[in-house]
């Protein structure tokens, strides 16, 4: 089988061509080509030696998941289903708004944790991508993007290039370090994608463990789904919180604090129509944001098939803003992207055909020992 060098951050791949008896610089000159270019002959790669573009075709290899699908909703926002298997599928979104293009990408083939409220906990856990499978969404979406440009789209209004990529599509990315650590350093090498760390940023449910060692490794803009302002609620929203509950949750959150590139967490809270929307929880909600420098940023609920949730009201979701605004915390209300073509937050679901199904008669919450975090 060839090595797959998208599977290579830049230490890595200093690595692998030194193993082909290559100095080291050629491995930043292969990751310009890869990842700045978007090439993947090496054939194209003109600047390296005839010899070396003919060793590295017969043992190695640029291989993106394959698109198998590609719908843009009529705001701009596109998705693409890519597969990453025989038998699994993920989703990774582009959401053009005014001065930045954000890409949404998906760090597992499926999702072990059954968050309550969320599509792609529905489907079970599959298996891990590889970083190959999670940097080759951004390597292909900004290729299609720029093919897009070249056709002509240019004129459109939107921006086209990626400007921030949020870890927030499907799965859990903290229980998928090993793998995700390359890739978020692909992202903000200057070789590669040159992504500021606050242009970064991972989204988990809350794996205190993983908290930790991101900010060792790598400490990129860190969100965290809370969803609900005390145990007893977000237990049954969030399951993981049984294995971590708040208080050590925002406990590793101001110790992630020490070391992240943004003085703040953005808390994500999801907001489900008379669950946890109430004046009550937003005033709990509020003493937490004293405790932990934080922004908020309110997710009206996305429905899917077979969910008993229902979005908060327009004016509830106002009049929450309202009260944290008021006790002084820093609100934002998540603009809905993607109507039309399911691609927004909690919607993606891919396809992963021989998953373990959920149905909500058989749902339940699972024991936190099962959560291998
Ligand atoms: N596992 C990570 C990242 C994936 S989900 C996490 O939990 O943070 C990205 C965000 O979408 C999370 O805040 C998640 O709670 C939220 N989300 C999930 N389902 C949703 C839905 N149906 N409507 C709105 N937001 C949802």
């Amino acid at each position: 089988m060839r090595t797959n060098l998208l599977n290579f951050d830049a230490e890595g791949l200093e690595g692998y061509v030194a193993q082909l008896g290559e100095p080291r610089f050629r491995a930043r000159q292969l990751l310009r080509w890869v990842h700045q270019r978007g090439a993947s002959e090496f054939a194209q790669m003109t600047d390296l030696a005839k010899s070396l573009r003919g060793a590295l075709a017969a043992v190695a290899e640029v291989r993106a998941p394959q698109v198998v699908g590609d719908s843009v909703a009529p705001d701009g926002t596109r998705k693409w289903l890519v597969k990453v298997d025989g038998a699994n599928a993920v989703e990774c979104v582009f959401i053009p708004e005014s001065g930045r293009g954000t890409l949404c990408v998906s760090s597992q083939a499926g999702c072990v944790l059954d968050c309550a409220f969320c599509a792609t906990g529905k489907q079970g856990f599959n298996r891990n991508l590889s970083s190959a499978e999670i940097i080759g969404q951004l390597w292909l979406a900004r290729n299609a993007l720029r093919d897009a440009d070249a056709a002509g789209a240019a004129a459109a209004p939107a921006p086209r290039a990626i400007s921030n990529v949020v870890m927030m599509g499907m799965g859990e990315p903290l229980l998928n370090l090993d793998q995700l650590l390359p890739a978020l350093r692909l992202m903000l090498d200057d070789n590669a994608y040159g992504l500021s760390r606050r242009r970064v940023t991972v989204s988990t449910a809350g794996v205190v463990p993983g908290m930790d060692r991101l900010r060792e490794e790598c400490p990129v803009a860190l969100a965290v789904s809370l969803h609900a302002p005390d145990d007893a609620l977000r237990d049954r929203l969030v399951p993981l919180n049984r294995k971590y509950p708040l208080r050590e949750l925002l406990a590793a959150c101001n110790r992630y604090l020490e070391r992240a590139p943004r003085d703040f967490i953005t808390f994500e809270y999801v907001m489900l129509d008379g669950v946890n929307d109430s004046d009550a929880h937003a005033r709990a909600l509020a003493g937490i944001a004293r405790s932990v420098h934080s922004k908020f940023n309110l997710i009206p609920f996305n429905p899917f098939s077979d969910t008993a949730f229902r979005r908060s009201p327009a004016e509830r979701i106002r009049r929450f803003a309202e009260i944290l605004q008021r006790a002084g915390v820093t609100v934002t209300t998540r603009k809905t992207r993607g109507d039309g073509i399911d691609a927004a937050c909690g919607q993606l679901a891919g396809d992963v055909s021989d998953r373990t199904r959920r149905t909500s008669a058989t749902r339940r919450l699972r024991p936190a020992a099962e959560l291998n975090a």
